[in-house]
């Protein structure tokens, strides 16, 4: 089987230029290189987070890069047809690695790192590189061909307030914040006026939101949604939200 590889810059798409050779560099290529140990006249798959996958071939192993001759391009799309942003306080070490890779896999459009009245988590630039690395290697490993999008961080002020919720980008959007006691997910999305929406959820951190994010998330507009009897961790709650809601 073909390993399956991202480019971090643009692939050439015109096709009746094929084959064209491209050189990868980085951590990519050290992987292939050192711990793969490819030879040239392997296989490849490439993708560059553009929708397309690409074939090629390698044809020349170095000790920092290699070249690889593109000779076929593919739109291959695994996107969910419903689009889900994910505005979630982020857990701490591992649940958020944890967290962003079963977004990946789930399908998720959008994640955006969420500061809380009771946030724990920092949402710095750290935090955005490990959060990118692990976009990319959770969609080598489940073919996405489109990156998971990682927003800037923003606070709950921001999140909830009447200029966010009228920005144009987000009309046409089922905003929804995952707080106990309230109709269920289920509910909420079966009603008709939701039908064909783009969702925004947020979630909460360990301590829960506060009385007052909540009443300002529904005076813009946010649906509360409960997910169960049980209480889920933040993580558990965002990757519950994510698996039912997209294909
Ligand atoms: N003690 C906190 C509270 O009472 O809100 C628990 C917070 S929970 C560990 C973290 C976040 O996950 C919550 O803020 C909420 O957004 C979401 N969550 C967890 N379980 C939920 C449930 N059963 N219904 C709705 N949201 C839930």
């Amino acid at each position: 089987m073909a390993y399956r590889y991202f480019s971090t810059v643009p692939l050439p798409s015109d096709e009746t230029a094929y084959p064209v050779a491209v050189t990868l560099e980085g951590d990519e290529a050290h992987h292939l290189i050192h711990v793969m140990r490819v030879k040239e006249g392997e296989p490849l798959i490439l993708f560059d987070g553009s929708g397309a996958e690409f074939d090629a071939e390698i044809t020349q192993v170095r000790k920092k890069d290699l070249t690889a001759e593109i000779h076929a391009r593919r739109v291959e799309d695994r996107e969910s047809e419903t689009k889900i942003s994910l505005a979630v306080a982020l857990p701490k070490g591992d649940r958020q690695r944890w967290l962003i890779e079963k977004l990946v896999e789930l399908g998720a459009a959008e994640f955006i790192p969420l500061t809380a009245e009771r946030s724990v988590a920092k949402a710095g630039d750290a935090a955005a590189q490990r959060m990118n690395r692990v976009v990319v290697e959770a969609s080598k490993q489940c073919g996405r061909n489109t990156l998971l999008s990682l927003a800037e961080p923003v606070t709950t002020k921001m999140l909830f307030s009447p200029e966010f919720a009228a920005a144009p980008e987000n009309a046409q959007t089922l905003k929804i914040i995952a707080h106990p006691n309230a109709p269920t997910l289920a509910e909420l999305l079966a009603r008709p006026e939701n039908q064909g929406l783009k969702i925004l959820a947020a979630i909460g951190p360990e301590g829960g939101f506060s009385d007052a994010e909540v009443a300002a998330a529904l005076e813009s507009g946010w649906e509360k949604v409960s997910l169960g009897k049980r209480i889920l961790r933040t993580e558990t709650a965002a990757i519950m939200i994510c698996a039912v809601v997209t294909d």
